[in-house]
């Protein structure tokens, strides 16, 4: 941590931007959310961006009425992100987000060190310095909701790769066979594990159920519905020890809707993971995320830190 960010007074702005939800939150260096404010999202860039920035303008003024000093803004974007570009590449679910240069819009607009990335990534760095993965060197994050998302974090900073395309393990195609994913290629992990995937399972086997409900009824002892959240799971288990092989990390915090299944869930991810990871990672340590519900706007947060202390910028 710069020494100059230390100590109480400096607040770091996260804007977290949904599908359906756009979150403002602010935190402080140690990653304590100092307030948050959610609205509904209005559909398509045009609409979200005066809102956006207003959620924005108001919690960094109710920042300063707290005495302190808002250092940085961060932004966490539902899509894919050029990051070199600081630019949102598009959005699979609203129209207007092709190209936009949303990090120098906040910086111009606030006068503040502004920083984006996709969701993903931000959720990831916020487990990584504040969550499940704090005190680790390597962090694998793999968020599993109604897509799946991951991050790869290594000494506190995101490793984005050439293209900023580096830890989408959602899209690491399992079967060239296999169902339909919402990239349009086929067989991806994000078809057979993520929520998304749980609902298409359910109704192939007759049942008109959400992903959740699924879950649900396999905790309660459904049969064939615990047969399903188990085959999700040993999709995952495969993608993760496959990556885990690769990068040998030294936790993988698996987070988003899908880990709150509990056990039901965690068992037969983790025996797939043992079952297919080499020999000697098989005790890489699986631990669900701490952040919960607000570590969409504490990764934000977490971004503006770094924009603030000019680490992992763009080059
Ligand atoms: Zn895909």
């Amino acid at each position: 941590m710069d020494k100059t960010l230390a100590g109480t007074s400096a607040a770091f702005i996260g804007l977290d931007i949904g599908n359906t939800r756009l979150t403002v939150g602010a935190a402080d260096a140690d990653g304590c959310l100092l307030l948050t404010e959610e609205r509904s999202a209005p559909r398509g860039a045009e609409s979200a961006l005066p809102v956006l920035l207003a959620m924005a303008r108001s919690a960094a003024s109710a920042l300063r009425t707290q005495g302190r000093r808002v250092a940085g803004l961060g932004l966490g974007f539902g899509g894919p992100v050029d990051y070199a570009g600081q630019r949102t590449r598009g959005s699979f679910h609203s129209p207007g987000w092709v190209d936009v240069p949303l990090a120098e819009f906040f910086a111009s607009e606030l006068r503040i060190p502004a920083l984006l990335d996709n969701d993903a990534n931000a959720g990831g760095l916020a487990e990584a310095l504040f969550g499940a993965g704090r005190r680790h060197r390597v962090v694998l994050y793999v968020n599993v909701g109604t897509g799946i998302g991951g991050a790869i974090v290594i000494e506190g900073t995101v490793h984005r790769g050439a293209t900023s395309s580096a830890g989408e393990i959602g899209h690491v195609v399992l079967d060239p066979e296999g169902p339909v994913c919402n990239c349009g290629k086929r067989g991806c992990l994000e078809a057979f594990a993520a929520g998304s995937a749980l609902e298409r399972m359910a109704s192939e086997a007759g049942l008109s159920l959400t992903g959740r409900e699924t879950m649900a009824a396999a905790e309660q002892g459904d049969v064939v519905c615990r047969a399903i959240v188990e085959q999700a799971a040993g999709h995952l288990g495969l993608a993760i020890a496959n990556a885990v092989s690769l990068l040998d990390p030294d936790i993988v915090v698996p987070g988003g809707g899908v880990p709150l299944a509990g056990e039901v869930w965690w068992t037969p991810l983790r025996e797939a993971f043992s079952r297919q990871v080499v020999p000697a990672a098989a005790r890489t340590r699986l631990a669900p995320a701490e952040l919960g519900y607000h570590a969409g706007v504490l990764g934000a947060a977490a971004l503006g830190m770094q924009a603030a202390e000019g680490k992992g910028l763009p080059t």
